[in-house]
C-alpha cells in the first residue's frame, strides 16, 4: 500500500492511548481525527465533578508514580508539568485488625507480619534482587507463585504477596507470571502524585493542546465497524462510511473483534485468547474524615473478610477544600464479568460495604453519606499469564493501515497512564515508519 506523506488518520478511542498516538502524529504532520464513544475524553482514567467542586474526581482511584517517566515528559511536553503535584500520602497493609504504614524501606522493617528472624531478611532480599535485576525475561517463564515462594518461602509469599496477587488477579492470580510482578516492584515508587484540578483536568488540558494542533476529536461518537480497504481502512460512524489512510484502534480486545470480524482469524483468536478481569468501584462522598489517622490507601487482603479489595480514602491524599469540604472514599475491586457486583445496585453494594467501612472506624454509619456513586468496568486488568510477550497481538494488524493498541500490549509492566503514553507514541511511531 502506497501511503502519502500527509495521512488521513482515524484514532478510535480518546483514552491515553489514543490522545497520546494523536500528539505525534498531528505534529508529524498528518491529519487526525479522533471518535470517541463516551461524553468525555479520557476513558478509564476520567473523572467527574460536581457543580459544587472545585476538582474532579476520578471514577476509579487514579495517582501517579515519581518513576513515570514517560507520563511527565509528556507533560512537559505539553507544557502542564506544573501542574502535577506529589502530596505523601499514607499507604498501610493489614495485620490482624490493624493497620500498619507501608511505604518505606523503615516501615517494611517495623512490619510485625513477618516476624523478626530469618523471614523479613528472605523478604528483604527478594525484593532487593527484584529492585536490582533488569532481567525480566528470565522471569516470565516462571508463575509468580512459584517463583516468590521458592525464593522468599512460604511465609513471606503467604503474609505479603499472595494476598496482593490474589486481590488484583482473584480467579488467576497463581498463574500470573513472574515479569509482572518484578515490573511492578521495579517500576513504582512510595511517592504518589496527582494532578491541580484532578484527573479529568489533565486529561482536558490535553485535549485541548491536541485540538490546537488541529486534531478534531469527536465525542459521542462511537465507531461500530471497520472495514478493509485496499487504500486504507473505512470505519463506520453514525451510520456512515469514513475512509482514512490509517485507523488506530485503542478499545479493548473483546470490542476489537466485533468492530472488525475482518481481520485475520489467527488473530482474532490471539485477541480471544487475552483474558482481563472487570473493575467495580463505589465512590461515596461522606461527611467526616473516615481514617482519623489520615491514611490514604488500605491494602486488604482476601483472607480479612472484606467486601472490597481497595479502600482508598481520596481526601486524604488531596485535600477536602477542594470538594467543598466533602471527604471521598473509594472501595473498589477487580473481578471477572459475571460476577455479582456487575448487577448489583449501588444501594445493594453499599448495604454489604457499610458494616466493612465500619471496620476502619467504628464512628462511620449511613448518616455520614452525603451521595454515592458507582462506576463499572469490564475491561479494567489484562491477566499476564506465563510466557505473555509471545502472545501479545501485533500493534500492526493484518488489515491494511489498521492498528491495535490495548493495555493488553503493555508488558510486563503494570497498566497504567503512564505506559499508555509509552505505548500511544510507540504505534504513533511505527504507523509512520516507511520500512512497517
Ligand atoms: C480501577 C483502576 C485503577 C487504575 N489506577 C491507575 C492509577 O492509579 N494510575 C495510573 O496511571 N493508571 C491507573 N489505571 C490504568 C489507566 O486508567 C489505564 O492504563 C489507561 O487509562 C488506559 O488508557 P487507554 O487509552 O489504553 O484505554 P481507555 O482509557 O480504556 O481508552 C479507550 C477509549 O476508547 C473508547 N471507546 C471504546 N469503544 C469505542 C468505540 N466503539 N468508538 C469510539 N471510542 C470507543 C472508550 O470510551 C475509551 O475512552 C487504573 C485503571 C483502573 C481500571
Amino acid at each position: 500500500m502506497q501511503l502519502p506523506e500527509k495521512r488521513t488518520i482515524a484514532i478510535i478511542g480518546a483514552g491515553v492511548t489514543g490522545m497520546s498516538a494523536a500528539w505525534d502524529l498531528v505534529r508529524a504532520g498528518h491529519e487526525v481525527t479522533i471518535y470517541e464513544a463516551g461524553q468525555a475524553v479520557g476513558g478509564l482514567a476520567g473523572g467527574f465533578r460536581e457543580a459544587r467542586w472545585e476538582w474532579s474526581v476520578e471514577k476509579f482511584y487514579h495517582h501517579w508514580f515519581q518513576s513515570d517517566a514517560h507520563l511527565l515528559d509528556l507533560l512537559d511536553e505539553l507544557g502542564l508539568r506544573a501542574h502535577v503535584i506529589f502530596p505523601r500520602p499514607y499507604t498501610v497493609i493489614y495485620h490482624r485488625e490493624k493497620w500498619y504504614p507501608f511505604d518505606s524501606i523503615l516501615h517494611a522493617l517495623l512490619f510485625p507480619g513477618l516476624g523478626w528472624g530469618l523471614d523479613k531478611m528472605r523478604f528483604g532480599l527478594v525484593g532487593l534482587y527484584l529492585r536490582l535485576t533488569k532481567n525480566w525475561q528470565a522471569l516470565e517463564a516462571s508463575t509468580a507463585h512459584e517463583w516468590i515462594r521458592r525464593w522468599a518461602g512460604r511465609r513471606v509469599y503467604e503474609t505479603m504477596w499472595e494476598p496482593m496477587l490474589e486481590g488484583k488477579f482473584g480467579p488467576y492470580y497463581q498463574d500470573v507470571n513472574m515479569a509482572w510482578f518484578w515490573a511492578r516492584l521495579h517500576a513504582r515508587t512510595t511517592r504518589l502524585g496527582t494532578y491541580r484540578g484532578g484527573f479529568q483536568q489533565f486529561l482536558d488540558d490535553f485535549a485541548d493542546r491536541l485540538r490546537t494542533q488541529g486534531v478534531r476529536i469527536h465525542l459521542q461518537t462511537p465507531v461500530t465497524r471497520i472495514e478493509p480497504g485496499e487504500n486504507g481502512p473505512t470505519l463506520w460512524v453514525a451510520g456512515e462510511p469514513q475512509r482514512f489512510d490509517q485507523a488506530l484502534s485503542t478499545v479493548s480486545p473483546a470490542l476489537m473483534t466485533k468492530l472488525a470480524p475482518s481481520l485475520s482469524s489467527r488473530y482474532l483468536q490471539g485477541l480471544r485468547d487475552l483474558k482481563s478481569l472487570g473493575a467495580v468501584v463505589l465512590v461515596l462522598s461522606i461527611k467526616h474524615q473516615l481514617s482519623e489517622q489520615g491514611y490514604y490507601w488500605f491494602n486488604i487482603p482476601k483472607s480479612a473478610g472484606f467486601p472490597f479489595l481497595a479502600l482508598v480514602e481520596h481526601t486524604n491524599f488531596v485535600s477536602p477544600e477542594h470538594f467543598d469540604g466533602e471527604h471521598i472514599l473509594y472501595c473498589g475491586d477487580y473481578l471477572p464479568p459475571d460476577h455479582e457486583y456487575f448487577r448489583l445496585s449501588a444501594d445493594e453494594l453499599l448495604a454489604r460495604f457499610i458494616p466493612a467501612i465500619q471496620r476502619i472506624n467504628p464512628h462511620f454509619s449511613a448518616d455520614w453519606i452525603n451521595q454515592t456513586w458507582l462506576f463499572r468496568e469490564v475491561y479494567a486488568q489484562p491477566v499476564p499469564f506465563v510466557n505473555h510477550s509471545r502472545n501479545i497481538p501485533a500493534l500492526k494488524t493484518p488489515l491494511p493501515g489498521l492498528y491495535f493498541a490495548s493495555m493488553s500490549h503493555v508488558y510486563p509492566w503494570d497498566r497504567g497512564t503512564n505506559f499508555a503514553v509509552e505505548l500511544g507514541r510507540r504505534v504513533a511511531r511505527l504507523m509512520q515508519d516507511k520500512t512497517s
